[in-house]
């Protein structure tokens, strides 16, 4: 069974049985909300009589991966949910029929063989179909939509023949759809009516990038249109546009929105809207009737992603549970999987209705683009292209609404980061309330914990948590959590950084411990460099290299902290602040004569040897981390980095004392 499935329930004492209690409990829909739903009631009561339905003619699967299965990233079998295992559950079924019809009065379901079952809750988990517009042409062979593993399979197949596909909907689906298709040269337009792709979730900057992406990808987009017409006698010949183009292609995939499955809902008397509408207790207008996912419409709210109706699942199944659970909305994020470039929105980051005191905090830098929405210090909505090491810890804020500092506003903006230091990003460091995986809202203290308690694979993390098991996309934060990253690549300049840190410290050494050389008496008589330690010009011209040197240094090291990357790359920088710190102690010896000198020039000195070697011991660890496990080494580095910045501290004050007192004196 898969890697991502959904987890295999340990069963719960006899003393929770409530068979009798709870009565029998018909689940109608095995989609993602569906099976959760049932995990969320047999862990609560294993021995509960519950049926799930199913229509799909395949084991029920995880249906939000199926752009990755398209795109070929992950096995057709690897989707798969694990069932609840009878022994363990004894009255569980899983029936694959299709419900006809629901009566509630006698509280029964009818399956197409007009088979009764009699139910004490009903759970309606039917989910949604692919919306498709009515325009000519649209019911042709060539035509397909995108929601099951059927029409995967048949897009799959349709990949090695088609030879032009035009994808209609430039929403997550679409794009996900058409990168997914972009291969074996086949050519791609994706049509979009909106005038930046992703109009709900992307800013224009955002869209505009990404559509760069996805053209340089070569994926031909066109915005402001739509389809008019599909052209073809049976079978796709093109189409023409909302400005009268005419697009020649054989194949036209709808990725236009969808319609929620309520008619038998409503042919039974349930209230429906836009979907079957709910209250806080995901209750129907009909008593024992309770509907979650994506048929459900909440304070008129259809959610069209995973995670709101995982968390309704949850509720309900505490609902039955005679829990006093209420759900009260959730925000929507969007996360695109299969394009290379990491897109990520959530909240309201464009065309948004603007509350006072709001403001929009932008970050850029190359590929980069980051944007969070602040409201009276609280994030209302984060947008990001690109890597974003921090994101789950920044998102982790927004849902928490956890206040931001003002300061944390200001780094934002100047690095793109909230947070000091680079850990941020690294889940082990987290506070045990920050949420790693949020489709299904697992904290790290119960990840950590869970790794504590044995699992030591992703998979049994995953059974044992949940998390990973519906987007997937938390799962390098579980591999950092459970010591599985790759080791860290060794530092580009590693081989300069390790000699000339060793050079550097043996040469400090050596400063102190070698005694101060002498003072010639004559001119006649031969002494090492030929005294210059102890001649007025070259004095002058060591010490002010040593200064200009170590103002050099100090500048590089302020680089780093104003974030002006741009200027090549960090590695070779870092390198070059060591062989210039080498220099330094070259010059030192130069101009003191292994002389520690006395007062102010011994704290002077002191003070030099000491940023000269914790500087050189912090190299060794940047060129030796790659030999040690990720989070050691990390840790190693930024403590002796940490206190070499600490111990530089006082020397451009006293270099400042030495030059005046050499000179008024
Ligand atoms: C390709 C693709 C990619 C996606 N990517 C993401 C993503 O990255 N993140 C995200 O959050 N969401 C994503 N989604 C959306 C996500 O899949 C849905 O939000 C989620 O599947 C909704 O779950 P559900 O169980 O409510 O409904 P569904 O998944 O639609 O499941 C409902 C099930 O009920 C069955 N059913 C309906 N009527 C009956 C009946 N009368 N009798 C028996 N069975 C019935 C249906 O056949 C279906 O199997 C994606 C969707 C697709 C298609």
């Amino acid at each position: 069974m898969s890697a991502v499935a959904v987890p295999t329930m340990e069963p719960k004492p006899q003393s929770l049985q409530a068979s009798d209690t709870l009565g029998p409990v018909v689940v109608i829909g095995s989609g993602p909300v569906g099976m959760r739903f049932v995990q969320e009631l047999l862990q609560r009561y294993p021995h509960a009589r519950v049926t799930l339905f199913g229509d799909e003619p395949y084991a029920p699967y995880n249906r939000v991966q199926l752009s990755s299965v398209l795109a070929g990233d992950v096995g057709r079998d690897a989707i798969n949910y694990d069932l609840p295992d009878t022994a363990d559950y004894p009255n569980f079924a899983f029936i694959s029929q299709t419900i006809a019809a629901i009566d509630t009065e006698a509280q029964t379901v009818i399956d197409q063989s007009g088979q009764q079952y009699a139910y004490a809750k009903l759970i309606l988990a039917t989910g949604s179909r692919p919306f498709l517009p009515n325009i000519p042409g649209i019911h042709q062979h060539g035509v397909y939509t995108f929601r099951n593993l059927r029409d995967t399979d048949a897009l799959y197949a349709r990949l090695s023949r088609a030879k032009h596909i035009v994808v209609v909907g430039g929403g997550l689906l679409g794009i996900e759809a058409a990168r997914a298709l972009c291969r074996f040269n086949t050519r791609i337009t994706l049509i979009h009516q909106g005038s930046r792709l992703m109009n709900r979730q992307l800013d224009d900057e955002a869209a505009n990038r990404l559509a760069d992406k996805l053209r340089a990808g070569g994926i031909d987009i066109v915005l402001n249109s739509g389809v008019r017409v599909v052209h073809g006698m049976n079978r796709v010949e093109g189409v023409t546009t909302r400005d009268g183009d005419r697009i020649d292609c054989d194949t036209v995939l709808f990725c236009t929105g969808i319609a929620c499955n309520m008619e038998m809902a409503r042919d039974a008397g349930i209230k429906t809207a836009r979907g079957i509408v709910v209250d806080e207790q995901l209750q129907t207008s009909v008593p024992d009737v309770y509907a979650i996912g994506e048929c459900s419409e909440f304070r008129q709210q259809v959610y069209g992603f995973a995670a709101p109706g995982l968390d309704q699942a949850a509720v309900a199944a505490e609902v039955l549970s005679g829990g006093s659970a209420q759900y009260l909305g959730s925000s929507a994020s969007s996360r695109l999987k299969v394009v290379n470039e990491p897109v990520f929105s959530s909240g309201e980051v464009t065309d948004f209705a603007r509350h006072g005191r709001q403001r929009e905090i932008v970050f850029r830098q190359d590929s980069t683009y980051r944007k969070l929405v602040v409201h009276n210090g609280r994030l209302i909505g984060l947008l990001g292209i690109g890597d974003w090491p921090e994101l789950p810890r920044i998102q982790e804020l927004y849902q928490q609404q956890r206040p931001l500092l003002p300061w944390q506003l200001w780094w934002f903006r100047l690095r793109g980061r909230l947070w000091w230091n680079d850990a941020a990003g690294d889940a082990r460091t987290w506070p045990a309330k920050a949420v790693v995986c949020q489709c299904n809202g697992v904290e790290q203290g119960v990840l950590v914990e869970a790794i504590a308690g044995g699992c030591d694979s992703l998979a049994s993390l995953s059974d044992t948590t949940r998390a990973g098991s519906a987007c997937g996309s938390c799962k390098p934060l579980l591999n950092q959590l459970l010591g599985n990253e790759a080791p860290p690549d060794k530092d580009k300049a590693w081989a300069t950084v390790l000699i000339s840190s060793i050079a550097a410290l043996i040469v400090a050494l050596a400063v102190i411990t070698i005694p101060g050389l002498m003072v010639p008496d004559s001119v006649q008589e031969p002494v090492p460099l030929g005294g210059i330690w102890n001649d007025k010009f070259w004095k002058q011209v060591t010490g002010f290299s040593l200064l200009g040197l170590s103002a050099v240094g100090l500048l590089m090291s302020l680089r780093k902290r104003l974030g002006l990357e741009r200027l090549g790359e960090f590695a070779y920088w870092r390198a070059l602040h060591i062989v210039l710190g080498l220099f330094c102690v070259g010059l030192l010896i130069a101009h003191t004569g292994f002389h520690l000198g006395s007062n102010l020039n011994r704290y002077l000195m002191i003070d030099f040897l000491l940023v000269i070697g914790l500087g050189a011991f912090a190299g060794i660890a940047v060129a030796a981390s790659h030999r040690m496990s990720p989070a050691a080494g990390l840790k190693l580095r930024k403590t002796l980095s940490k206190v070499h910045l600490l111990v530089s501290w006082p020397l451009p004050m006293l270099l400042a004392m030495h030059i005046l007192s050499v000179y008024y004196f």
